[in-house]
């Protein structure tokens, strides 16, 4: 077919044989309106002209003849209103944009004023990207961009980003671009605009060499620069061709280049989707960001959503262990003997574990701080376990220091946080309602309870050491203690808060004092002299003393023998030495609890727990849900965790939407070039899935990095306490999905304009 029309056009050297049938382009009678504010203006009227391979014609006329919408309708990026357009005799009055898209596709090169090229590509790249575009294998695309490279002679920039070119050597890559696609029409609309006259002269008569096989049709303004080339002249003037002048032979030698057919390949695809990635570095960068800020963004929002579910675990109310978390694992020796030494650095030592609390009996007792500032009701937690951030002053420096956690809708703070810091307290067990020890507040940290779906309770948080110093409190609290006074057997309970054992500082070894009643208890009426057996017993040891009862007091007497003004605290209580105090109830350590550095690893710990042949309970197991707190937080916590990802998702999209702004050229030029809006899409998507997988592998390694305590970023480290491996699976997903819908509306948006409103954006 190509051979037969070759055939026709030999000796095709005067005006009349190219208006025969099967020319390359008829044009009859075509008009082309523009509507512009309500005005209708003429681009071209009433335009009949032919054309044919081997031409080089120039078409020429003033600024405003209608040159440029000549050349569009020729190419397709116009259409037209009137009048009939045939290519290689079939009509296109019927096309639809599509139909014009392809017929770019496969019939026009463009040759550009202002060159459009891809500026970040390299020469080489440019070439290749259309060639890519039109399915072209590797294999001969490496050997056909150098030397098509060679032709235009920029073999020397072949590796230069195209915007290190000159104007002339950006206008040779253009016009190696259209050598490379191979089509049988090239246009370029004053493609010697932007040039001085040399380079022009190079330009033109490139571009006169390529009309020998293909037909060329060029716009200028400045005929006289392209007379030497020109087979044939097009004057226009007020949108008519007042001129139609062949000057010199046509060209024959024969055709060469077809309509194009081949298709981009996935393979291509791929390659074009990560070279654009890092070819803009600023663009790579910002978009790295904003996928951070996504990843950030949606492992928050899980890990919120983990936590306040594992926080409605924490509601099902366990009345044994006040200080319920599912991290803490309680750990004793099988036959409740005493954890040696040896055993609690294993125990700080094995996997998973973040915070071992030797004194954990503390744990499950609520205590109460008042003062004319504080009304403080609450658990007692190792400092090592706040998670929140103190919010006014700091972590304790000594071990008389503690931080509170607690809502301030509760009102147990009655002034300023200065009033609450550093101030002197009384620290009382709850249960009992005696005075542990004193107690300055180093610093506050707050629950906030509209952001909390489930009660949080106030927690006090202590040093170690003010643990270890309270043990023997609260082993008394968990013990029952009984005294014998003469034949009575007096049993202290808890409930009952009676006869309490008070240690006193300067009290001799063996000596107690006792309320006034106990004379009652004495056969004479008189307890002073006299023996208190006392003894002890929990589920972990029991203890016996003999004291003598030193004295008795009263009211009156109270401050003589105790030293202290507190009788209406003490009324009831028998004051013993320290050292009785601590042998009665500070036998060593039988109880520890672990806290697993998240809830995921108490599985881990238990395992090793096992095999160490400890005795022991994660308390996430001990939980009893009387009803089902977890569904009932689940359906308000999943649309709001749907509303926050699709915040998250806008904010990001519309950062997006800006970084890509700035690549509308780009895409605009691939248009042009033939490639089609879906493998736009599918490149643009590459782009994103290669950007979001290179934020989630950053993710990833901050959280490995943040596991082996290599580097440590407080937000990470809260963010992973509740991810397991089912999570980051998840999270990726969700990331994927998120990425392609960005990309899917970015897309959109970028191609609501035509190829032509793409283009004219950019002249
Ligand atoms: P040339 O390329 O010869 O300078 P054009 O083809 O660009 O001329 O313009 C021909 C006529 O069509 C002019 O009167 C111009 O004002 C009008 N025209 C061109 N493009 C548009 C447009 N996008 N909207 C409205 N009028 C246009
Ligand atoms: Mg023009």
């Amino acid at each position: 077919m190509v051979q037969q029309k070759t055939d026709r056009y030999k000796g095709a050297d005067t005006g009349d044989s190219y208006r025969s049938e099967g020319n390359m382009i008829q044009l009859r009678n075509v008009s082309k309106f523009y509507y512009s504010k309500g005005m209708i203006s003429s681009g071209i009227t009433k335009v009949n002209l032919d054309f044919d391979i081997g031409e080089f014609v120039v078409i020429t006329g003033e600024s405003g003849s209608g040159k440029s919408t000549l050349l569009n309708v020729i190419s397709g990026l116009d259409t037209y209103e009137e009048g009939e357009m045939l290519i290689e005799g079939r009509e296109t009055s019927h096309y639809s944009g599509a139909d014009f898209e392809e017929y770019r596709k496969k019939y026009i090169g463009n040759i550009f004023q202002n060159f459009n090229l891809i500026n970040s590509y390299t020469v080489y790249q440019n070439i290749e990207l259309i060639l890519l575009i039109n399915g072209v294998s590797e294999a001969v695309i490496k050997e056909k961009v150098p030397d098509i490279i060679e032709k235009v002679g920029l073999t020397e920039h072949m590796n230069q980003k195209v915007s290190r070119l000159s104007g002339g050597q950006r206008q040779r890559v253009s016009i190696a671009r259209a050598l490379a696609k191979d089509t049988s029409i090239i246009v370029a609309d004053e493609p010697t605009g932007n040039l001085d006259s040399a380079s022009a002269e190079e330009i033109i008569s490139l571009l006169a060499d390529i009309a020998k096989d293909k037909l060329v049709v060029v716009v200028t303004h400045n005929f006289d620069q392209f007379e030497k080339y020109a087979t044939r002249v097009v004057r226009m003037n007020d949108g008519r061709v007042i001129e139609d002048k062949v000057v010199s032979r046509r060209n024959l030698d024969g055709m060469t280049g077809g309509p194009v057919t081949g298709k981009l390949t996935n393979s291509s695809k791929i390659k074009l989707g990560v070279r654009n990635t890092f070819n803009i570095i600023p663009k790579f960068l910002l978009l790295l960001i904003v996928f951070l800020f996504v990843t950030l963004s949606v492992s928050g929002v899980y890990t919120n959503y983990k936590e306040s579910q594992s926080a409605s675990n924490e509601f099902g109310y366990n009345n044994f262990f006040q200080n319920y978390s599912d991290d803490r694992i309680i750990v004793k020796n099988r036959d409740s003997s005493v954890i040696t030494d040896e055993t609690l650095t294993k125990l700080r030592e094995l996997d998973g574990v973040k915070t071992l609390v030797k004194d954990d009996v503390m744990l499950d007792k609520t205590v109460n701080i008042e003062n004319e500032y504080l009304s403080f009701y609450g658990n007692v937690y190792p400092i090592e376990s706040l998670t929140r951030e103190i919010e006014d002053g700091a972590l304790p420096s000594k071990d008389s220091e503690a931080v509170i956690l607690t809502d301030p809708e509760m009102g147990e703070i009655m002034g300023e946080p200065e009033d609450v810091i550093g101030r002197k307290s009384d620290l009382y067990l709850e249960e009992t309602g005696s005075k542990l020890t004193d107690i300055k507040i180093s610093g506050i940290a707050y629950i906030n309870s509209e952001d909390e779906d489930v009660y949080e309770p106030s927690k006090l948080y202590l040093t170690e050491g003010k643990m270890e110093e309270l043990r023997a409190y609260a082993y008394m609290a968990a013990s029952e203690v009984k005294i014998e006074a003469g034949s009575k057997d007096i049993k202290s309970e808890a409930e009952y808060a009676s006869y309490r054992l008070i240690p006193l500082d300067g009290l001799a070894k063996g000596s107690a004092i006792v309320p006034e009643e106990f004379n009652d208890y004495y056969s004479d009426g008189k307890a002073a002299g006299k023996y208190i057996n006392i003894s002890v017993e929990n589920m972990y040891f029991t203890s016996k003393a003999r004291l003598k009862n030193q004295s008795d007091f009263n009211e009156k007497t109270y401050s003589k023998y105790i030293g202290m003004d507190t009788y209406e605290e003490h009324m009831t209580d028998i004051f013993v030495s320290p050292k009785d105090y601590e042998d009665l109830f500070d036998k060593g350590t039988y109880q520890v609890s672990i806290y697993a550095r998240n809830s995921h690893e108490v599985d881990t710990v238990a395992a090793q727990l096992k095999d160490m042949k400890m005795q022991y309970l994660p308390l996430k197991d001990a939980v009893s849900n009387d009803f089902d707190v977890e569904g009932i937080t689940g359906i308000v916590q999943v649309p709001f965790m749907v509303l926050l990802v699709v915040v998250v998702f806008f904010i990001a999209y519309f950062v997006v939407r800006l970084i890509l702004k700035s690549r509308d050229t780009y895409f605009a030029i691939v248009r042009m070039l033939g490639m089609s809006k879906k493998d736009i899409k599918r490149i643009l998507d590459i782009e994103m899935l290669v950007v979001v997988s290179i934020a989630y592998l950053i993710f990833l390694i901050a959280v490995l990095l943040i596991s082996h305590e290599i580097i440590n970023i407080e937000y990470i480290r809260y963010l992973t306490e509740y991810m397991s491996f089912k999570g980051y699976v998840l999270l990726y997903l969700v990331l994927l999905v998120m990425s392609y819908l960005i990309s899917g509306r970015a897309a959109r948006k970028l191609f609501a304009a035509s190829a032509m409103q793409a283009y004219r954006g950019e002249v």
